[in-house]
């Protein structure tokens, strides 16, 4: 089969590789659609961060080059030895997070900060690949009603349902969310769905400011047109946000998160960032704010994520700017969504089996 292959910064190779199939324990699926995350986007860029280069992971035993691919919906097409609650043909997505169940933080059900967490698509193969081998735990059946496509959202989705749970944002709160690409525009909705008051969403891009729009944003702004802290001041009466959403992962979003939060609030990072970031601390203690960061989710929260997009307070499909074939998942996918005309996408879905 096809399959996308991580060796290294922009060196994601398309190649010929055997079909897995399930040891003890796992199951066989065939991808129906697997999403570009902007997580693979940063490792294409500069380089991957979950990759096993050096020594073997220590769960996986996986080494470089991986399959990469984490956030998909698929087909169970075989099952290996000791798996009792999956039939082949079930419609399922799979949660890429494997914790190990056994280290500490894992006993206390903190399965994200597992020390030795693996992820398929990171230290384990795949989804940009027709099959993928999944162990039973990471597999959830799709509820009925709930389209292929709609399933590929689940992953990033659970982000979003962990990042306003670690917010311990309060119904009534009136919420600012920063970037509304994919993880911003899930956010901003499951923020609406836990009871925020208002949303208000600040982005550059105009194609994205209408999106969010039709997805329930309460206000959309364009932090470059306006001061941006003002405006949202006017806005409130004053008060500013009590929750800021940080779904950007730049510098100058941090930055902004912070002149949009009010006295007291929390700002909740969820971008991705790895250059160090010089930030004035000063303002934020002497408003004693807080700053929380984000990022995975736990096996509930990619329950609750299911749970949402089944009964319709979260909308993903609107969010589908493409669909593509796995053999254009560089040029139409990763140079489409890093290029001049990226504004004019929001996710892009591969489907390795068209
Ligand atoms: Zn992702
Ligand atoms: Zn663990």
């Amino acid at each position: 089969m096809k399959a996308l292959r991580v060796y290294g910064k922009r060196d994601f190779r398309l190649e010929d590789v055997a079909e897995p199939s399930p040891r003890s324990g796992e199951v066989k699926v065939r991808v129906e659609y697997c999403g570009i995350c902007g997580s693979e986007l940063h490792d294409y860029v500069d380089g991957p961060s979950l990759l096993p280069v050096d020594k073997p992971h220590p769960q996986t035993g996986k080494l470089a080059p991986v399959i990469a691919g984490h956030e998909f919906s698929a087909r169970v097409v075989e099952l290996g030895a000791g798996v009792t609650g999956i039939t082949v043909g079930d419609r399922v997505v799979v949660r890429p997070t494997m914790p190990c169940y056994r280290c500490r933080y894992c006993r206390e059900g903190r399965y994200i900060q597992c020390a030795v967490l693996a992820s398929i698509g990171g230290a384990a193969d795949g989804a940009y690949a027709e099959y993928v081998v999944a162990r039973e735990d990471c597999i959830y059946r799709l509820p009925d009603g709930v389209s292929y496509e709609a399933g590929a959202y689940a992953e990033p989705l659970a982000c979003a349902v962990r990042a306003v749970r670690r917010s311990r944002m309060e119904p009534g709160a009136v919420v600012a969310v920063i970037g509304a690409g994919p993880i911003g525009l899930l956010t901003m909705q499951v923020a609406a769905a836990c009871g925020a008051r208002a949303v208000h969403v600040f982005e550059t891009m105009p194609p994205r400011r209408e999106l969010a729009l039709r997805l329930g944003a309460t206000t959309v702004t364009d932090p470059q047109a306006q001061e941006p802290g003002r405006h949202l001041a006017a806005l409130t009466e004053g008060r500013r946000a009590d929750v800021v959403f940080e779904c950007a992962g730049t510098g100058p979003g941090l930055q902004l998160a912070d002149t949009l939060c009010g006295r007291g609030g929390t700002i909740l990072e969820m971008g991705v960032q790895r250059a160090p970031i010089s930030f004035d601390f000063f303002a934020l203690f002497i408003r004693e704010k807080t700053i929380i960061t984000s990022q995975g989710y736990c096996n509930d929260e990619f329950e609750t994520a299911i749970a949402f997009i089944s009964s319709g307070k979260v909308r993903v499909e609107p969010m589908t700017s493409a669909r593509i074939a796995l053999e254009d998942v560089l040029d139409e996918g990763f140079e489409a969504l890093l290029g001049p005309r990226r504004s004019s996408h929001c996710k892009i879905l591969v489907s390795p089996a068209a």
